[in-house]
């Protein structure tokens, strides 16, 4: 591992971003000891001390509910301002100034995709990008041509292994999980094949709207928003081979493998919708097509899954928060217990609450009580909050680890143009979205889809 960045430059720090995820991870660093460095915000906004303080306390505080005075006061100490305009060469040589002292500084990106290079350009011609490392946020492009056009120039600044490209599901605890449960429970790897497994559901869902950044999310819709990203790398770590040795590299290795066997998604095999009243909220077209919800099937040429497909599907306002991956089995070969009341036999279902509220529940047959010998459902929940403690957020975790220089929770490249290569298909449709009511699960037509969809739990 090289060794620690000694500075933090957050650029776009007056942004929704850095309000939400950066200045809560920045400030639990520094509760941790771990943020022992100068952290520079810059914006074009012409911010003073106090409004980047006044920023910093408001996002801690609607992030935890409270703030320690003594943690903020040191971060606070850390934190400087330097506003300017990222076209302007001033604006890098004064932050090369204030970054004499930082041989391995941290540039993180939190600014909209359409200034990215502006800023990788500034930060070569300065030079500062010779010595510094730089994180990047989705969405890494539009498509694949453009996500490669974006890799071309950030390597042309930076070195390959000093670029971190942040898909924050990798950051969180639950799916690094799934690494653990798959490779360290020696009783389910057996399983985990098209011989027992009929089907792998994965759902985004989003109890919410556009939050006030509709425009923006009218140039992305849901299958940029998070299939080709989160909703994918989740595939990815699902259908994986096991690693031939446990390093992060091999691991990460097979990620990419898993990707590249996934077929590019098939606009028959997908449903398109948008929830009703989107198109009058500011900021969107009227005649917008973007879809807000999307449901589609992947098949992966593999032999461990040949013929199971895996169901996903993503939506805003949908009836809940929750995201869920369920992992359906094959019922017995021969039905020797019938379910109760004579419904078709059960699956087994092992279901992977990644969200909030994270944990495992498997579904097992047990027999129903009386005279007769059948079968009812019943679950064995694993409760992560209670069974585990507290957890890291996954951007503290990110953070931490770009400082270090650590890629193993990081976005690989070639995973993300394999990620564009499924999606491009299903991008940017002409036939018009389908409208469904708010709270709902999506278009009628999406219902069908995976034959039966398992219902969250909410
Ligand atoms: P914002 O839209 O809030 O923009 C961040 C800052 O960038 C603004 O405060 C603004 O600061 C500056 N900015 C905006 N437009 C321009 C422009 N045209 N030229 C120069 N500066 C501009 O973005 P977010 O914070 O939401 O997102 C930052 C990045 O993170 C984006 O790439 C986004 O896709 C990604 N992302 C965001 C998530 C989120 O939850 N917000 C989630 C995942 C990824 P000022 O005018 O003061 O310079």
């Amino acid at each position: 591992m090289d060794l620690r960045s000694d500075a933090v430059v957050l650029f776009g720090v007056t942004g929704d971003l850095v309000a939400k995820k950066l200045f809560p991870a920045l400030y639990e660093l520094t509760r941790r000891g771990r943020l022992d460095m100068p952290v520079i915000g810059v914006a074009r906004s012409r911010w003073d001390h106090q409004q980047l303080i006044t920023a910093a306390r408001k996002s801690v505080l609607e992030a935890n509910g409270r703030v320690d005075d003594e943690v903020f006061d040191a971060l606070t100490r850390r934190l400087t301002m330097l506003s300017g305009d990222y076209a302007d060469p001033a604006t890098y040589q004064r932050l090369a100034e204030a970054l004499a002292a930082a041989r391995r500084p941290l540039f993180y990106l939190a600014i909209p995709p359409a200034v990215f290079t502006a800023v990788v350009d500034g930060l070569a011609a300065s030079g500062l990008a010779g010595r510094g490392r730089v994180v990047v946020e989705k969405p890494f492009g539009r498509d694949l041509a453009s996500s490669r056009e974006l890799n071309r120039a950030l390597r042309t600044a930076f070195d390959p292994e000093r670029i971190f490209r942040i898909d924050h599901y990798l950051g969180k605890e639950s799916v690094e999980g799934l690494r653990v449960f798959r490779f360290a429970n020696r009783i389910f790897e057996p399983l985990w094949n098209a011989e027992h497994i009929d089907n792998v559901q994965i759902t985004l869902a989003e109890g919410f709207g556009t939050e006030g950044r509709a425009g923006f999310y009218d140039r992305m819709g849901a299958t940029r928003d998070v299939l080709q990203n989160h909703m994918l790398q989740v595939v990815a770590l699902l259908a994986m081979e096991p690693p031939a040795t446990a390093g992060d590299d091999a691991y990460r290795a097979e990620e990419v493998r898993a990707l590249r066997q996934v077929e590019p998604l098939s606009p028959e095999s997908t449903v398109r919708g948008q929830y009703a009243g989107y198109r009058l909220e500011p900021g969107v077209a009227a005649d917008s097509n973007t879809e807000t919800f999307v449901a589609t099937s992947l098949r992966i040429d593999s032999p461990r899954w040949a013929g199971v497909p895996f169901h996903l599907r993503t939506g805003k306002l949908m009836p809940g928060t929750a995201t869920e991956v369920v992992v359906e089995f094959r019922t017995p070969e021969r039905d020797l217990v019938p379910a109760t009341g004579g419904d078709a036999p059960r699956p087994n279902l092992l279901r992977f609450r990644l969200g909030r509220n994270d944990g495992i529940t498997l579904s097992i047959q047990v027999k129903e009580p009386g005279a007769e010998v059948t079968g009812r459902t019943v679950e064995l929940p694993v409760d992560f909050g209670s069974a585990l403690g507290h957890r890291r957020e996954a951007y503290e975790r990110l953070l931490d680890d770009a400082l270090d220089g650590r890629h193993l929770r990081f976005a690989r490249e070639e995973a993300i143009e394999q990620e564009w290569r499924i999606v491009e298909p299903i991008l940017d449709l002409p036939e018009p979205v389908a409208s469904y009511p708010r709270g709902s699960w999506g278009p009628a037509a999406a219902e069908t889809l995976a034959g039966h969809w398992h219902t969250p739990i909410l």
